[in-house]
């Protein structure tokens, strides 16, 4: 909202740093720190809109550089190479939503969505093994919840993970059409794992929604058998982030990839949770996730912000109207009005109008309108009339005075005349 000397241009005395202290709050240092890191020149945003590629790679990019930071960690525990700052990490991600929101939402799937289901639904093994190449972003992830047919009921999502106790392996698999993963990020380009929620079906029971870890690429980017990947395409806004759909034929991933914190399966194929009853198991798993929920809230507020400093910036720059004018005098001397125009000469430009429409009749036969002005000798001709009409004893003023008409009322604040 300020301008570079500190103050909101034109507004006269708003102290904008002092203002910006008041607005950032508690969180104030990482704020800034965030603000600083995207205020850098690798940060700017392209001026021009950049083919689809280009710039998905431009914001996995930022989404890489920021990582290198330490900006992410502040969301994992110490003892899995983070910070344990969540309330910072919330308040650096509310601050990422004033520069390019693909680069926000890549950070929240990556960070947040992602990160957070291995943390928050995982067990020690998962976070000792995944967090901190997460918060680095050299394991790029997606997280798979929506499906075609189940976006907001995901209690009812169809993909399925059945334990096969010979192997020691789930089976993934995507029923029908309307039960692939729809709209995830990170997946179309990017993403070498997803945390992929699915009804889970030990020993033939249907145990309810739960997440497993499924890799979607190797370290060269190639798909695993098992598994179908397609990019959603462009989209309306937020093409820096390659959305994709995926379907699972029967890819088949180790039991330790179940993210078990709240329900386990032993080798042999036996389901144990601390919480039996099936709906509070479910509403508990999904209560880990509200971090995701209060970064987007406090990243809309951002977005928001952002928007109306553009709007308030544009407003004291752009003046359309402007202070009401006083009138202005014509050169005529006669007549005034506030935008200028003399009503005298005007008056006498239409009967000139009405007179060549009657020349262009009289001379063509044709009744097409017409604004052509008469010819110059016509003209000339006109003029001479005019003047041989001015006889003494006339009632026109003779040559070199001017009948001067009263002038209107001017206003107290008159500017000077034109
Ligand atoms: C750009 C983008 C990125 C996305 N990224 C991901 C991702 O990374 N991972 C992921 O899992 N998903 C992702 N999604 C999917 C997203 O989470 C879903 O779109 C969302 O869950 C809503 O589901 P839906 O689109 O099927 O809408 P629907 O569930 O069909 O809802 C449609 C409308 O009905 C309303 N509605 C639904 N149920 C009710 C109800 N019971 N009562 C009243 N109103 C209701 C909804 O509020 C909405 O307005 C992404 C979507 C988009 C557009």
């Amino acid at each position: 909202m300020s301008s570079t000397d500190g103050h909101i241009d034109g507004s006269g005395g708003v102290d904008s740093v002092a203002l910006r202290v008041l607005l950032d709050g508690p969180r104030r240092e990482v704020r800034e720190h965030t603000r600083a890191i995207l205020s850098r020149p690798e940060f700017a945003k392209p001026a021009e809109p950049m083919p689809t590629e280009e710039y998905r790679a431009r914001v996995s990019e930022w989404t890489r550089m920021l990582a290198s930071t330490g900006g992410p960690a502040l969301l994992f525990p110490e003892e899995f190479g983070g910070l344990g700052r969540v309330g910072d990490a919330i308040a650096g991600f509310e601050t990422l939503a004033l520069s390019d929101l693909s680069l926000l939402v890549k950070c929240g799937v990556q960070f947040g969505l992602f990160g957070g289901a291995v943390h928050h639904l995982g067990s020690r093994k998962h976070h000792e093994r995944y967090l901190a190449d997460i918060a680095t972003f050299e394991l790029p992830g997606s997280f798979a919840m929506s499906e075609t047919g189940h976006g907001s009921n995901v209690q009812q999502v169809q993909t399925r993970a059945t334990y096969d106790p010979a192997t020691e392996e789930f089976v993934i698999e995507t029923p029908t059409d309307a039960d692939r993963k729809d709209f995830i990020g990170n997946a179309a380009r990017d993403a070498r794992m997803a945390a992929v929620f699915c009804q889970l079906v030990v020993g033939g029971t249907e145990r309810g929604v739960h997440c497993v870890l499924v890799p979607l690429r190797d370290g060269d980017g190639q798909v695993p058998a098992g598994v179908r990947i397609e990019d959603c395409g462009h989209k309306l806004g937020l093409n820096g982030v390659d959305n994709g759909r995926i379907w699972f034929d029967g890819i088949r991933v180790p039991r330790e990839n179940l993210l078990d914190r709240y329900a386990q399966v032993s080798a042999e194929g036996v389901y144990t949770s601390p919480i039996s009853n099936e709906n509070r198991r479910f509403f508990t798993m999904l209560g880990t996730l509200i971090q995701g929920r209060i970064s987007v809230g406090g990243a809309a507020i951002s977005a928001t912000k952002a928007a109306l400093a553009t709007a308030i910036r544009h407003g004291l720059r752009r003046r359309q109207f402007g202070p009401p004018t006083p009138p202005r005098r014509c050169r005529c001397l006669i007549t005034a009005s506030t935008s200028g125009a003399c009503s005298r000469r005007s008056r006498a430009r239409t009967r000139s109008t009405s007179r060549s429409r009657a020349w262009w009749r009289s001379s063509t036969g044709s009744s097409a309108p017409t604004t052509a002005r008469p010819s110059k000798a016509r003209r000339s001709r006109r003029r001479g009339a005019s003047s041989k009409r001015e006889q003494p004893g006339s009632k026109r003023s003779p040559p070199g005075t001017r009948r001067r008409r009263s002038r209107p009322a001017a206003s107290p604040a008159a500017a000077p005349a034109t």
